[in-house]
């Protein structure tokens, strides 16, 4: 149905300009078939919508190579059995199949997801046990939850006082869709001012944020969460860097004064790699400009990844 408010040519203006071209970049693998992302779709009773019973895993290409991608797909099938999602799939398989979408997309710099849902029980059972697990991909350009231009200056954060799906609850190392806590706690962001978020657990411990986890730096130590976050591939790979720095990065409880009065602050994620965060609850880290040890380790990620580290190259042809 057309939008009424929307002047009949405006549309098509719309659809000439790069931003539309650029949005509809990327391939799907959906009930076995690839096809162009903007024709992607899935059914509206399959239970991954209706019910969120989904996981899923994020992985990226930079200059043609996937990041640590055996890393994310045993992650994504830890995810799966953890939730009892049965994957159609070998490990072997869902490789080939991300390769592709990469491949038929011309992708360099790719954002591709690996995606579980429950599918449909038979018409009037409520069982999940009785559906059959559909696996879904695709690949578009890469994402940044903060773009490089963002990351010059740094973030604007806001510590949310809405606590993190408890992992007694939803396990966040089970990588899933959960994100409605995430999701009003970004309004409530927006509402304030930020530019992201990051939420506490029922203690008011930080725990992690929207597609990242929240690094502290204080007299030169690193510390992170060590509970109710998802063990994010980035984090681990910040851990072997501070290695490689000859820092040492600990994961333990981070209070919300440990935060508020660090040196620096840095999240880390597929989406976008390690970005500075200057500003913490409208108050500037330190001096408000991202910090030494931070761009020493953003820095060292982009050119490691850069020469190809941990990576797997795509065959385009
Ligand atoms: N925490 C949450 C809730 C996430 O959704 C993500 C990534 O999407 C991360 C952390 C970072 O994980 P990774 O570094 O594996 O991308």
């Amino acid at each position: 149905m057309k939008n009424p408010a929307l002047p009949r040519n405006s549309f098509l203006e719309l659809a000439q300009s790069t931003e539309i071209c650029d949005s509809n970049k990327g391939v799907f693998f959906i009930d076995g078939i690839f096809g162009p992302i903007a024709e992607a779709k899935i059914s509206i009773l399959d239970w991954g919508f209706l019910r969120n019973d989904s996981c899923y895993d994020t992985v990226t290409t930079w200059h043609g190579k996937f990041f640590r991608l055996d890393d994310h797909i045993n992650r994504f099938l830890t995810s799966a059995s953890g939730l009892r999602l049965s994957c159609p799939y070998t490990a072997d398989e869902v490789r080939e199949i991300l390769m592709a979408v990469v491949a038929r997309s011309q992708i360099q710099d790719a954002y591709v997801q690996a995606i579980l849902t429950r599918g449909r029980p038979p018409p009037g059972s409520r069982d999940p046990r009785l559906a059959q697990c559909q696996f879904h991909a695709y690949a578009v350009p890469y994402v940044w939850i903060a773009t490089p231009e963002v990351q010059e200056r740094g973030l604007n954060m806001i510590v949310s006082h809405i606590p993190r799906i408890p992992p007694e609850s939803v396990n966040p190392n089970f990588k899933n869709f959960s994100w409605l806590d995430m999701e009003r706690a970004l309004m409530e962001a927006y509402d304030q001012g930020g530019e992201t978020v990051v939420l506490v657990d029922f203690d008011g411990n930080i725990t992690e944020g929207p597609g990242f986890n929240l690094f502290a730096v204080n007299s030169g130590s690193v510390i992170t969460p060590d509970r109710g976050v998802l063990e994010g591939i980035t984090r681990r790979t910040v851990i072997e860097l501070c290695t490689e720095v000859g820092t040492h990065c600990q994961t333990s409880t981070v209070t919300k004064d440990m935060a508020s009065s660090a040196d620096e602050i840095f999240i880390s994620s597929s989406a976008g790699g390690i970005m500075p965060v200057t500003i913490l609850d409208g108050k500037p880290i330190a001096n408000g400009r991202p910090g030494p040890l931070t761009e020493q380790l953003r820095k060292l990620y982009w050119q490691k990844r850069e020469s190809g580290w941990h990576g797997t190259a795509v065959n385009y042809s």
